[in-house]
């Protein structure tokens, strides 16, 4: 797996174990991972796990204006949607620009439902 240096944009082999950068001296702990294959395929599940939140919210509300529900959960609920639908277009977008990818960071690849963990 090929890391970047986010202060020059070296890209190394391997993340060094000082975590200083070759070329540029710095040192860093913020390394990008430098693999486009990883991310784009990180971004294809995210997309699919939205489609399938997409799919869900959907049916609720089929089924909450169906049976002229009440229940105030049920409606909130279809507020995932809108997390769902911005991450789609966002891992979409990511996905088209290939030409344009500078590494990613490791942590920040988590998908955003991953904070509503008590649902
Ligand atoms: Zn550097």
């Amino acid at each position: 797996m090929k890391v970047l240096c986010p202060g020059c944009g070296y890209i190394a082999d391997k993340l060094p174990p000082t975590h200083k950068c070759p070329k540029c001296g710095e040192f860093s702990i913020d390394w990008l991972i430098y693999d486009w294959e990883s991310f784009a395929l990180i971004n294809r599940q995210h997309i699919k796990y939205n489609l399938i939140i997409i799919g869900i919210v959907l049916i609720n509300l089929l089924a909450a204006v169906t049976l002229k529900s009440t229940d105030a959960f049920q409606w909130l609920f279809n507020l995932l949607f809108i997390p769902a639908m911005i991450s789609l277009l966002y891992c979409r977008r990511q996905l088209g620009r290939k030409s344009e990818y500078k590494g990613h960071k490791g942590g920040a690849m988590l998908p955003w439902f991953i904070g509503f963990g008590g649902l």
